[in-house]
C-alpha cells in the first residue's frame, strides 16, 4: 500500500488541506507526502529533495527550520507551550505589532486564518450594532463564509452575508445602513495602483456610512514591502487579520484595530491555544528579522518581480504566473500547467496553484530559473506526455443538500 492509501484509510478525505489533496496536482506522477523542510527545500518520503514554491502555503518566508526562529523556540518549549494565566509574550508581540501596523491598538491571537476571519465578523457586528457582511475573496472554511461557495454541504442555507459584487454599486448597498463590514483580501493577484484607487474609494465608502473595512491580509502579511498591502497603499482598515507567514509556519493569526472597536463590549472571542507560547516566541523573531534587516522584504520583493518577469516571458500565451512579487496563481492552458507540473516535478522543482516566493529561494533563482527554461524547451518541442492526472480544482463541486425549516 502506498502511503497515499494508507492516508485515505483514516485520515477523512484522504488530507487535511484541500489545497494539499493530490487531485490538486499532477496525481500519479507528484509526491503526495513530505518529511521534511531546510531552507527552499523539501523532501519526499522516498528521498527526494525540492525547491518548494509552495512555501508551506505561504506560511515559510524565511526558509524551513531558520536557525535563530529555532533556537528561540527550542529555549520557550523547556518552559511550557501552553500556560495556566496569560504569559509577558502576547504583549510583547503585540506592541512589535503596533509599532508596525499605527491603526493598531489591541489584537487578538488565534490559531487559524479562518478563526481570525470569524472573529472579525463577530467583532464588527458587535461594534456596529448592524448585521450584513460583504464579502470578497476567500476567507476559510467557517460556516458563514462557505455559506457563499461551493461546496456548502452541511452549511445552513441563510446567514447575513453577500457577495460584494460591482465596487461601485456598493455604496448603495451601504447606505441601507445595515452592513456591519466589508470584509475583502485587499489584493488577490492584482497590486497596481488601480487596485490602491479602488480600495481607497471603498475606505471612503465604509466611513461614510460607518461600515467597518476588514482587510484580510493572512497571505499578503509580511509577503509585502513595509509588511502589508495596507502599509504598502497607505490605506487604514478598521480592522487586519494576520496569519500564514506571520509566524514563519508555526500557527498564530492576528485579529487587530482601533481599541474603540477591538474592545467594544464583551463579544465572545476566546480559545484555549490562543496564547501558545511556542508560536508567539517564533512571530517575535520573524518580526525581528524583518526588522533589524537580516531579511528585506524590499530586496524579497525586487527579486520576486524579476522571477516572475523571467517565468512569464517563456511562454506567455500557454501559461503565466498572475500576481505579484511573492505570490501569484498559475493560468492558462490547464494542459500546459500539467505538463510543466509533471516535468517540474521531474526536475525537483514543487510548484502548485499558488506560486509563493521566499527569502531562501531568492538565493536560488538562477538555479531554478535555468531549470525552468529547460523545462519549458523540452514541452515546446513537443515530445512531453502527461504520465499522471489532469489537476483539479481543490475544492469539490457539490452543493448542500436542501435544508429544512424547522429546527
Ligand atoms: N484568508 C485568506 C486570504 C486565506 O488565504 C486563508 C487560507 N488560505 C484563510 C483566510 C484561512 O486561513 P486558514 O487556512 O489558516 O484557516
Amino acid at each position: 500500500m502506498n502511503i497515499q492509501e494508507q492516508a485515505n484509510l483514516c485520515i477523512a478525505q484522504g488530507a487535511l488541506t484541500n489545497s494539499k489533496r493530490p487531485s490538486t496536482f499532477v496525481e500519479g506522477v507528484y509526491p503526495t507526502h513530505l518529511v521534511r523542510g531546510r531552507a527552499c527545500y523539501v523532501w519526499d518520503t522516498a528521498g527526494k529533495k525540492y525547491f518548494d514554491y509552495i512555501c508551506g502555503l505561504g506560511s515559510n518566508l524565511l526558509g524551513y527550520g531558520q536557525q535563530d526562529i529555532c533556537r528561540a523556540m527550542m529555549d520557550r518549549m523547556h518552559d511550557g507551550a501552553t500556560l495556566s494565566l496569560s504569559t509577558p509574550i502576547e504583549i510583547d508581540v503585540a506592541n512589535r505589532l503596533k509599532s508596525i501596523f499605527p491603526f493598531v491598538d489591541c489584537v487578538k491571537f488565534l490559531k487559524t486564518g479562518t478563526e481570525a476571519c470569524s472573529a472579525a465578523v463577530r467583532i464588527a457586528r458587535a461594534a456596529t450594532g448592524k448585521e450584513w457582511i460583504l464579502s470578497e475573496g476567500y476567507h476559510g472554511w467557517s460556516d458563514i463564509f462557505v455559506s457563499q461557495t461551493s461546496p456548502a454541504l452541511g452549511v445552513a442555507e441563510k446567514f447575513k452575508i453577500a457577495p460584494l459584487g460591482d465596487w461601485l454599486q456598493a455604496e448603495e448597498r451601504l447606505a441601507k445602513g445595515n452592513v456591519a463590514a466589508i470584509i475583502i483580501e485587499p489584493v488577490m493577484t492584482n497590486a497596481s495602483p488601480e487596485r490602491a484607487k479602488s480600495l481607497n474609494q471603498l475606505r471612503a465608502l465604509c466611513t461614510k456610512y460607518r461600515t467597518l473595512l476588514i482587510f484580510d491580509e493572512i497571505i499578503t502579511g509580511f509577503r509585502f514591502p513595509k509588511f502589508s498591502v495596507a502599509n504598502y497603499f497607505g490605506i487604514e482598515p478598521d480592522l487586519i487579520l494576520l496569519g500564514k507567514a506571520i509566524a514563519n509556519g508555526m500557527p498564530l493569526s492576528v485579529v487587530g484595530g482601533k481599541k474603540e472597536i477591538m474592545n467594544c463590549d464583551e463579544y465572545f472571542v476566546s480559545s484555549t491555544f490562543a496564547g501558545e507560547t511556542l508560536s508567539l516566541v517564533a512571530a517575535q523573531k520573524t518580526i525581528d528579522l524583518l526588522r533589524n534587516g537580516q531579511y528585506k522584504l524590499d530586496t524579497l520583493w525586487h527579486k520576486g518581480e524579476e522571477w516572475l518577469k523571467e517565468f512569464n516571458s517563456l511562454w506567455p500565451s500557454e501559461l503565466r504566473i498572475e500576481g505579484y512579487a511573492t505570490r501569484g496563481r498559475f493560468e492558462g492552458d490547464p494542459l500546459a500547467k500539467a505538463l510543466f507540473f509533471q516535468e517540474a516535478v521531474d526536475s525537483g522543482l514543487l510548484f502548485g496553484p499558488s506560486w509563493f516566493f521566499n527569502f531562501p529561494l531568492a538565493e536560488k533563482s538562477e538555479i531554478t530559473l535555468s531549470a525552468v527554461r529547460d523545462i519549458v524547451c523540452k514541452i515546446k518541442t513537443g515530445g512531453v506526455r502527461l504520465r499522471g492526472k489532469m489537476p483539479q480544482s481543490p475544492f469539490a463541486e457539490k452543493m448542500r443538500t436542501k435544508s429544512s425549516t424547522t429546527p
